[in-house]
Parts: structure tokens; C-alpha cells; sequence
């Protein structure tokens, strides 16, 4: 597997605001050596990557000098037998992932205090930074990362693995702005085609109609797509399209299948019309990852190779 190549540097925006407790306050920064004892493996930690709501992450170099994330997670908040089950699900799917649109894992292992998860290094943080900077992207660079996003879907829809918590946030960004899937921690492997789930989780505004008021029928691979709908609609207008003062109004707006594309911001018929199909109330009525790429949103204006560095300050032109 390809890493991005070791000293390259850019601009950093700064970590996202949580309103949640931060991992930092309740425990103990780990070591400035991590040792993996048994591939006998020492990693030296450097600057603090970002804190998600139970791991953080720092930036890290293995014995050559390729450079890795570390997400570390303190066992002191693995109490609860869910907390638990969430991270070893989530190690064991990741682990079984190889592709070049999902995080790379490279290795996993644990000492007294910490478990520690040694991910490809994603230097250009998420979508999420990414659009916070330029508020919208242009058809051309949402046409690039949805063809990836749909390459990394396929993948893991055909290994019957649903990532259930795609978002802006969850999708990052490597030293050469190519996109990287990350954080499987809701994850749910099916042991077959037909198996339906009936958890409810995600997050609130990318979350499927139909994962929230939970059918009878339970969900499946679609509510991904739900969620790439969201995705693709951020992109393009700057907000997911049931974005609501609070979560209680999310839930209506989605409920009622109810966003609107704002008239001041221009957007091709072929683009509303994907999104408009992605969003369908009717998991059934979602196109699949086939029918997506065959959509005329992909043939309508160019489609880069590759996205420059420089698009994290200002829209890139392409022929
Ligand atoms: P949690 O599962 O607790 O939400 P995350 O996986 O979101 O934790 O990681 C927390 C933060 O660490 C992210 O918001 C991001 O800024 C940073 N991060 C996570 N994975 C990587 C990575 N592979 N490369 C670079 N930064 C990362």
C-alpha cells in the first residue's frame, strides 16, 4: 500500500469546536515512544491531530521515518461493554479494508493504558475543514469526490459492510487532497445480503428517513446513499439540506422529506436532479452505485484528474 511521501507540508485549519467533554481533559497524553511489542515496532508521537468524541489523534513516525495517524483511545473511557463492542467493531472492520479511497490501517495494538490504532496519515484534514474554508466547491471538484466516494461505497457495499456514518467530518483528505473514508466506529457488517439492521444511529442531519423511524423492514445499504445525497448537497450549497436549530427540527424536516436548493446559488438541472434521486424518502427509489456513475451529473462539464492543494484557499479552474 501507498503512503502519502514524508514531509510535505500545508496549511492547517484549526480543530473543529466540540461542545463535548474532550478526551484531553480526562486523561493522560501518551508516550512520546509507542511501542508495538509485538511486530517490535516503535513510533514517535509528535503534534496533536484533532479529538473526536472518545479517541484522539496525533501525528506519528514509524522506525524509517514513514510518517502514520495514531488515534488513541484511553481504556479508562472503554467502562461500558457498548463503548467496548463500538471499538472492536469498528477495529475489525477497518482492518479488513484496502482500498485507496478508505483510511489506511496499518496496524493495531494496546499497553496498560491506551488503545492505539496506527491509521494512514491524512494531512489535509476533512470535507469538513475543507468546505468551512471555501464554503462550496465547484461542480467539477463535487463531480471528483463523489466518483470517489462511489469507488470506496462500492468496495465496501461488495465486502456487505455499511459505514452508516458518512459525513462531512468522517471523509478526509491526504497530502494530495485525494479522499479518504475514515471512522467505521458504526460500522455494521452483514452476514448476508438480505440482513436487515434495526440499530438507529448516525448523525442527525446526514441520517436516512428510514434508520430514524425505524420501518418494520429495518435498513441496509441505502441509507449510505441517503447519506451521499447529504454529502453531495453540502458540497455544493455550503449546508446539508435539513440543517435546523435543533436536532428535534432535523428529524421533522426530514421526516417530511422537506430542503430546498436557495435560488442565489446556481446549480446545473443534472446536479439537483442526482440529489434530488439520492435523497428519495423510499429507500427503493435510491439509485445504485451503478446508476450513479451512469448519471448524466457525471458527463455534463470536466472532470478534474486531480485537485491542487491550492483549492483549500481558492476554487481551481479546469478545462
Ligand atoms: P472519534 O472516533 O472519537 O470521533 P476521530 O476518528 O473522528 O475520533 O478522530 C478525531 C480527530 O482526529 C478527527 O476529527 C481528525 O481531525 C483527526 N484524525 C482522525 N483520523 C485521522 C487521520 N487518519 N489523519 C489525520 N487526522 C486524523
Amino acid at each position: 500500500r501507498k503512503y502519502p511521501s514524508p514531509a510535505k507540508k500545508t496549511p492547517k485549519t484549526p480543530a473543529p469546536k466540540d461542545k463535548h467533554v474532550k478526551p484531553s481533559s480526562l486523561v493522560l497524553t501518551p508516550p512520546t515512544q509507542i511501542r508495538d511489542p509485538r511486530r517490535n515496532e516503535v513510533y514517535q508521537r509528535s503534534g496533536c491531530l484533532g479529538e473526536g468524541g472518545f479517541a484522539r489523534c496525533f501525528e506519528v513516525q514509524d522506525k524509517l521515518g514513514q510518517r502514520y495517524a495514531v488515534k488513541v483511545i484511553a481504556k479508562s473511557t472503554l467502562k461500558s461493554s457498548k463503548t467496548k463492542q463500538k471499538l472492536y467493531g469498528e477495529i475489525k472492520v477497518h482492518q479488513s479494508m484496502d482500498h485507496p479511497n478508505i483510511v489506511g490501517f496499518q496496524d493495531c495494538f494496546e499497553d496498560e493504558v491506551n488503545v492505539y490504532m496506527i491509521l494512514e496519515l491524512c494531512e489535509n484534514r476533512t470535507l469538513m475543514e475543507f468546505l468551512r474554508r471555501r464554503k462550496r466547491l465547484s461542480e467539477s471538484e463535487a463531480r471528483f469526490y463523489l466518483l470517489q466516494i462511489l469507488g470506496a461505497l462500492k468496495y465496501m457495499h461488495g465486502r456487505k459492510v455499511i459505514h452508516r456514518d458518512l459525513k462531512l467530518g468522517n471523509i478526509f483528505l491526504d497530502a494530495d487532497m485525494n479522499l479518504k473514508i475514515g471512522d467505521f466506529g458504526l460500522a455494521a457488517l452483514l452476514v448476508n445480503d438480505t440482513e436487515r439492521k434495526k440499530t438507529i444511529c448516525g448523525t442527525p442531519n446526514y441520517i436516512a428517513p428510514e434508520v430514524l423511524f425505524g420501518n418494520q423492514d429495518g435498513h441496509s445499504f441505502e441509507v449510505d446513499l441517503w447519506s451521499v445525497g447529504v454529502i453531495l448537497y453540502a458540497m455544493l450549497v455550503g449546508k446539508p439540506p435539513f440543517q435546523s436549530k435543533d436536532v428535534k427540527a432535523i428529524y421533522k424536516k426530514i421526516k417530511e422529506n422537506r430542503y430546498d436548493f436557495p435560488e442565489k446559488i446556481i446549480l446545473s438541472t443534472e446536479s439537483k436532479s442526482l440529489i434530488t434521486s439520492l435523497l428519495s424518502h423510499n429507500p427503493e427509489h435510491r439509485p445504485t452505485i451503478d446508476q450513479i456513475s451512469l448519471h448524466p451529473f457525471f458527463q455534463m462539464g470536466p472532470m478534474p484528474r486531480s485537485i491542487p492543494v491550492t483549492a483549500l484557499d481558492m476554487q481551481p479552474y479546469f478545462e
